[in-house]
């Protein structure tokens, strides 16, 4: 592999947008850490009057602004070669000076909260100016009710602290402790059957590989079981806390607070999906007939149904379909996203100590960035326009809204990427050649939507579960997570899926779980992308600029009402429905081609 240093500057972003040197980033640390003393300085006055607080809420922005630009330096440089010492020191930095602001400035909230919105709107009577912060202020005060005393906040701050620990002992038991058993695999050789080589080992052709790994790596979880009830248990408990002592009422009300999220939101997901499972059920039908297997197991979901050459694209190709796929989008996305590439905001190839993988990040005032390993697969083309899906959001709101409203939350952020993947989804299948191909396209495409919808909502379905337990103050015990988790898996999947004993273990290996009612919002996200790549695609206009507003109001308004806006309603059953009508549809096409 190519050291950094060997990789065609074309190839690589253009970070001199960012700083032309270190120094420059090294100066512009000290003025962030100077406007943070500054603000610092207002602790205790922040309230007083109306121009000091506008005074103070513009400092704070000028910083914010400043400092997304030295994060982004920091990190795309370190990213860049991370084996590289001098790219380390800078990124460590900043690490360091972020958090003594953090603590610094960690009075900001609570004062700001000492005021009511009839006390704003005064303020703003005063110094009209103010009324920039207004959404910013009104989901602030949303949490009024929410916020304890002085003392008991500290309290709960250092409880806080510990509820952290459940999380990192599961992870050091894992991660560290654990010591995963070796296998057989299809030469013969020797294979650890850890999570690193889930993907790899479930892909395989060789079945009796397949359900080896499998076994092994839940029967391990299953050695531990106790234990990871304990921190799973722990966990869920202190979430319970944490909520009945916010007033909340219950743990799933206080995670959906922040965003404003409905309840109806997560119910409807769930019991809409709970009366849509035959398409499921269906396509793991397909599955048995075209492996020809009597039976199924979750070690049989992952093996690809078709298996041809793969084709492979350079990155010019790349450029040329991932433009060419967002057309419906108009001309002015197009060109939008075609800056990406010619202006070098891309940093494409692997290259030796360059992180792996791949994100999109928005930089305010200047333009997003996105780092790929681009190795010229099909998936790399999904990955390219997933990416820069993120970068265009990041771009039109950054262009359209003050900062102070621009950073848009994680329910809303997966659209952006995954209507451009349903975009790239549709242009491929319609300029395929072969069989082969649709057939590749179209089971990606329901894999897809199996382990974004189907899966993530089934976790969540189970999430619920538990936490319900410990409201009821019902024992959290192995058998009684098990028992839910056997039938959750009888439910969705059906009578033609083969439930082994390991797999009711499966939850206890799922580290989302320490991070209370996350995961629906992937199922949510790809239900409402579905839903608009549908109404792009056939309404054309009115959809397309719907939907580009959708984009330009980034964080203004609480993500249900600019997804509304966009067109589509999540605290209804219809994006759900939508988004089984495509699986539907996708599991009839493919049928067509694999069975003619
Ligand atoms: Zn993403």
């Amino acid at each position: 592999m190519k050291l950094r240093s060997e990789v065609a500057p074309q190839d690589t972003w253009d970070l001199s947008e960012l700083y032309t040197d270190s120094q420059t980033y090294l100066a512009d640390l000290e003025v962030i850490r100077g406007m943070a003393d500054e603000l610092a300085a207002g602790k205790g006055h922040l309230a007083d009057s109306a121009e000091g607080l506008y005074r103070l809420l513009s400092l704070n922005d000028r910083m914010g602004i400043l400092a997304e630009r030295v994060c982004a330096y920091a990190r795309l440089n370190f990213d860049s070669d991370m084996g590289d010492p001098e790219r380390k020191d800078l990124y460590e930095r900043l690490d360091y000076l972020l958090s003594s602001i953090g603590e610094k400035l960690a009075f900001m909230e609570p004062e700001l909260l000492t005021l009511d919105l009839t006390d704003f709107q005064k303020f703003i009577e005063e110094k009209p100016e103010l009324s920039l912060y207004s959404w910013m202020m009104t989901k602030l005060f949303r949490q009024k009710n929410h916020v304890l005393s002085t003392e008991q906040e500290e309290l709960m701050t250092r409880m806080g602290s510990v509820a952290g620990s459940f999380d990192k002992i599961f992870d050091d038991l894992t991660v560290n402790d654990i010591v995963f058993p070796t296998i057989l695999d299809e030469e013969g050789k020797d294979l650890v059957a850890n999570e690193a080589n889930y993907r790899k080992a479930l892909e395989s052709k060789d079945r009796g590989l397949r359900e080896r790994y499998y076994k092994a790596l839940l029967g391990t979880y299953e050695k531990y079981v106790n234990t990871i009830t304990s921190t799973l248990a722990g966990n869920t408990k202190y979430h319970v806390l944490a909520a009945k002592s916010r007033n909340y009422a219950s743990s799933l009300h206080r995670a959906l607070a922040p965003n404003n999220i409905p309840i109806e939101v997560y119910d409807n997901l769930i019991s809409t999906l709970r009366g849509q499972l035959k398409p499921l059920q269906d396509y793991l039908d397909l599955r048995k007939k075209v492996l020809d297997y009597t039976d199924l197991h979750f070690y049989d979901l992952f093996v690809p149904l078709v298996q041809r050459k793969a084709r492979s694209y350079t990155f010019a190709e790349a450029k040329d379909i991932v433009l060419a796929a967002v057309a419906p989008l108009g001309e002015a996305y197009q060109a939008n996203m075609r800056r990406a590439f010619d202006e070098r905001w891309i940093d494409i190839y692997p290259n030796k100590g360059k992180a792996t993988g791949a994100y999109a990040t928005g930089v305010y005032g200047i333009h997003p960035y996105s780092l790929l390993n681009f190795a010229g697969t099909m998936d790399d083309l999904f990955t390219i326009i997933h990416e820069l899906g993120h970068a265009m959001h990041s771009f039109y709101s950054d262009s359209t809204q003050p900062f102070v409203d621009a950073s848009y939350c994680i329910f809303t952020a997966e659209v952006a990427s995954t209507v451009n993947e349903n975009l790239l989804f549709h242009y491929l299948l319609e300029h395929s050649e072969t069989s082969e191909e649709r057939a590749e396209l179209l089971s990606q495409h329901l894999d897809g939507i199996r382990s974004t919808l189907y899966r993530q909502a089934f976790f969540a379905d189970f999430e619920r579960f538990m936490h319900q337990l410990v409201e009821k103050d019902e024992p959290m015990i192995p058998q009684v997570l098990c028992a839910q988790y056997r039938s959750l898996y009888a439910l969705y999947y059906g009578t033609g899926f083969t439930t082994d004993d390991c797999l009711t273990f499966e939850w206890s290996r799922i580290p989302h779980f320490y991070r209370p009612f996350y995961v629906y919002q992937y199922a949510t996200g790809i239900s409402a992308a579905i839903s608009l790549a549908k109404g792009i695609l056939q309404d054309g206009e009115t959809a397309v600029s719907a939907y580009l507003n959708f984009l330009k109001s980034g964080g203004s308004k609480d993500p249900i009402d600019l997804l509304r806006e966009a067109g589509v309603d999540m605290s209804t059953p219809q994006p759900i429905l939508r988004a089984v009508e495509d699986f539907r549809e996708t599991l009839d096409a493919l049928k067509d081609e694999l069975l003619g």
